[in-house]
C-alpha cells in the first residue's frame, strides 16, 4: 500500500511496569520498521482528555493500530475507553466487537498474549484437534481468550479458577496445560502428565528477578516448556506487531499472509 503500518501505544500515569511494556513495544514497532508513537499522559488525565485522543487516533489515517496500556489509573472508566477504540483498530482485541468475534470463531483481532500461546502450540507441528487442554485462570485479558482460541482449534478445553476443586487432578489429564494465575511456581512437576506440553504465561516479579507460574522442575517432565522470562513474553509483542499489520492490510484491502 506504500506507507509502513502504524501504531499508537497509550499510557496514562508512570507505573514502572507499564512504562516498560510501552517502551519495548514502542522499540520492536520501530525496529520492525513501522511507525510507532508513544502518547504519555500524566496520571491526572480526565476521561474526556483521553476519549477526545482515542478519537483522534481512530480518525489518523497514518495509525492501524491503538492499544491504551491497561491498568489505567483508577479515575479512569477502561471499559468505556477501550470500548471507545474502532474495533478494526483495536490491535489488543479486547473490543467488546473483537471479544465477541473470537466467542463465534470469525475473524478478527486476537488479545496478544492468547494468540502468542496458541501460536507456540502451532509452531510445535502436532495437530492440535482433539487435544485435551488445561487452562489455570479466567481472566479476560489471558485465560477466557486463550480458553476460545483452543475451542475453536479443536481442543477439548477445561477452565480452572480459583475456585476449582483439585487443580492438580485437572491438571493430570492435560496434554497442554496453559498457567496464567499469576502465582509463582504455582504449577508442580507432579501434577504434570509427562510428556505434556506447557504454555507458562505467568510473570511474576520477585526477589530474584522475573518467574512464571510453573515451578521450573516441570521441565523435566514435560515434553515442551516455554521459559520465562523469553516465552510467552517476547511472544506477545510479536503479536502486537502481527495484529498491527493484519489491521494495516484490512484498512488498506491488501491481503494478510501471516
Ligand atoms: P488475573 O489476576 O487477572 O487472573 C488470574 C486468574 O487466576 C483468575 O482468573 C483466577 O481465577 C485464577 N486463579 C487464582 N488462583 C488460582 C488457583 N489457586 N487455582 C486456579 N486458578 C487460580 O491475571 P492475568 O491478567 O490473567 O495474568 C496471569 C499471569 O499472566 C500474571 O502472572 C501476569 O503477569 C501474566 N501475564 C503475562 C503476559 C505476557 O505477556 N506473558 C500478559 C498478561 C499477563
Amino acid at each position: 500500500a506504500g506507507r509502513p503500518a502504524g501504531l499508537s501505544v497509550v499510557l496514562v500515569g508512570d507505573d514502572p511496569a507499564s512504562a516498560v511494556y510501552v517502551r519495548s513495544k514502542g522499540k520492536a514497532t520501530r525496529a520492525a520498521g513501522m511507525h510507532g508513537v508513544e502518547h504519555v499522559l500524566p496520571a491526572d488525565t480526565t476521561q474526556p482528555a483521553l476519549m477526545t485522543l482515542v478519537d483522534r487516533l481512530n480518525a489518523d489515517p497514518a495509525i492501524d493500530g491503538i492499544l491504551v496500556q491497561l491498568p489505567l489509573p483508577r479515575h479512569l472508566d477502561e471499559w468505556a475507553v477501550v470500548s471507545r477504540i474502532d474495533p478494526d483498530k483495536d490491535v489488543d482485541g479486547l473490543h467488546p466487537v473483537n471479544v465477541g468475534r473470537l466467542a463465534n470463531g470469525v475473524p478478527g483481532l486476537r488479545p496478544c498474549t492468547p494468540l502468542g500461546s496458541l501460536l507456540l502450540l502451532e509452531g510445535l507441528g502436532a495437530p492440535l484437534a482433539g487435544q485435551e487442554a488445561v487452562v489455570l485462570g479466567r481472566s479476560q485479558l489471558v485465560g477466557r481468550p486463550v480458553a476460545q482460541l483452543l475451542v475453536n482449534a479443536n481442543c477439548t478445553v477445561t477452565v480452572a479458577h480459583s475456585r476449582t476443586r483439585d487443580v492438580a487432578a485437572h491438571v493430570g489429564r492435560a496434554d497442554i496445560v496453559i498457567a496464567a494465575v499469576g502465582i509463582p511456581g504455582f504449577v508442580k512437576a507432579d501434577w504434570v502428565k509427562p510428556g505434556a506440553t506447557v504454555i507458562d504465561v505467568g510473570i511474576n516479579r520477585v526477589a530474584g528477578g522475573l518467574v512464571g507460574d510453573v515451578d521450573p522442575a516441570v521441565a523435566e517432565v514435560a515434553g515442551a516448556l516455554t521459559p520465562v522470562p523469553g516465552g510467552v513474553g517476547p511472544m506477545t509483542i510479536a503479536c502486537l506487531l502481527r495484529n498491527t499489520l493484519e489491521a494495516a492490510c484490512r484498512r488498506e484491502g491488501v491481503a494478510f499472509g501471516l
